[in-house]
């Protein structure tokens, strides 16, 4: 009991804890390893340098800003020259190391892949291109189906182009969704994900788990294309793909927590994952993105959720900061 000179006694007179609050961790620093920060805003770029962000992959494949459906070669090949065209402004205005992904999504066709993986080489050689990715087959596509096989094909390219290079790829695994209270109008889609709803084409994976189907496809791939496991990235990992990630390859997990409201993973599915399988192959990312509803403090937030989940300030440390760090190649 502590004596107050209050009026009568307040919660201060009773309470009488020495709590040890984890101060270190307004300072740790983090890093996002799969954002497309460089379609965000000035002011949420700023967010990120605000909220301690020491560095981030900025990926650019997503077919989300390609206007011409199908996609040609030449379409994907201006999203990675626009990134290099912006990525030094991006650092010198927020002192963040910025670095980027290039690679060849599948969620659109492309019409002739091979004229962009025959210049992909050339742009792996660039100091600040430190990833290959994100691609990996999908399920369905935007406007037009790709055929699994030709998909495949275009994964396991880059996979080898990716190896060649000594750099990680990082996967776009599949999500299940949580179910939704209640649908929204067909015609209207998600609010939240500027995407025009109806332009879904039918699934080229079938069966009970296509989501699931699709990161055993990638994994698969990875060995024909001579990528080691430990150099996969799984981003979006999640409920449905965790225990065979963990249990059955060497791969990377990385949970996006940028949009939860969307996918339903946050800090709560991180936390629960290291619970499980420790910190040593878990990462964090945000997909940040100027297409979705998404959040720049996300890390950040999930930093303190960590600890107040139960999880050891080290453990938050490896899985923001260490890993990333290293399977990103932000320490060479
Ligand atoms: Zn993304």
């Amino acid at each position: 009991m502590t004596d107050y000179p209050t009026a009568r006694p307040t919660d201060a007179t009773y309470l009488n804890e020495d709590l040890d609050l984890p101060t270190e961790l307004l300072n740790t620093p983090w890093i996002d390893g799969h954002n497309h920060a460089h379609t965000l805003s000035y002011e949420d770029r700023e967010r990120y340098a605000l909220s301690g962000c020491a560095g981030m992959v900025m990926v650019s494949s997503g077919y989300h800003w390609t206007p011409y459906k199908p996609v040609r070669a030449s379409d994907i090949r201006y999203l990675w020259d626009d990134a290099i065209n912006r990525r030094a402004a991006i650092e010198r205005n927020h002192f963040f190391e910025a670095k980027l992904g290039l690679g060849i999504h599948t969620g659109v066709r492309i019409e002739d892949p091979d004229a962009v993986l025959a210049a992909m080489d050339e742009y792996c050689e660039l100091d600040e291109v430190t990833v290959v990715g994100e691609t990996g087959v999908t399920p369905s596509q935007h406007v037009e189906a790709w055929d699994l096989d030709e998909q495949r094909a275009v994964v396991e390219a880059q996979m080898a182009i990716a190896d060649d290079h000594d750099l990680p790829v990082i996967l776009h695994t599949p999500n299940t969704s949580p179910p939704a209270k209640r649908s929204y109008r067909p015609e209207l889609g998600t609010p939240g994900y500027e995407k025009n709803p109806g332009l879904g084409t039918d699934p080229v994976i079938n069966g009970d788990n296509p989501a699931l189907e699709a990161v055993k496809i990638d994994v698969t791939a990875a060995h024909d294309a001579g990528l080691p496991e430990e150099r996969v990235i799984a981003s979006h990992a999640d409920e449905n793909n965790t225990a065979y990630l963990m249990a059955e390859t060497d791969c990377y997990l990385s949970y996006t927590i940028g949009h939860s409201w969307l996918v339903g993973v946050d800090a709560a599915t991180v936390a629960d994952a290291i619970d499980e399988y420790g910190p040593e192959r878990i990462m964090i990312d945000t997909d940040c993105a100027n297409v979705l509803r998404t959040d720049p403090y996300a890390i950040k937030r999930a930093m303190f959720e960590l600890y107040r989940y139960g999880i050891d300030i080290d453990d938050i440390r490896r899985v923001v900061w260490e890993n990333p760090r290293r399977v990103l190649g932000f320490d060479e």
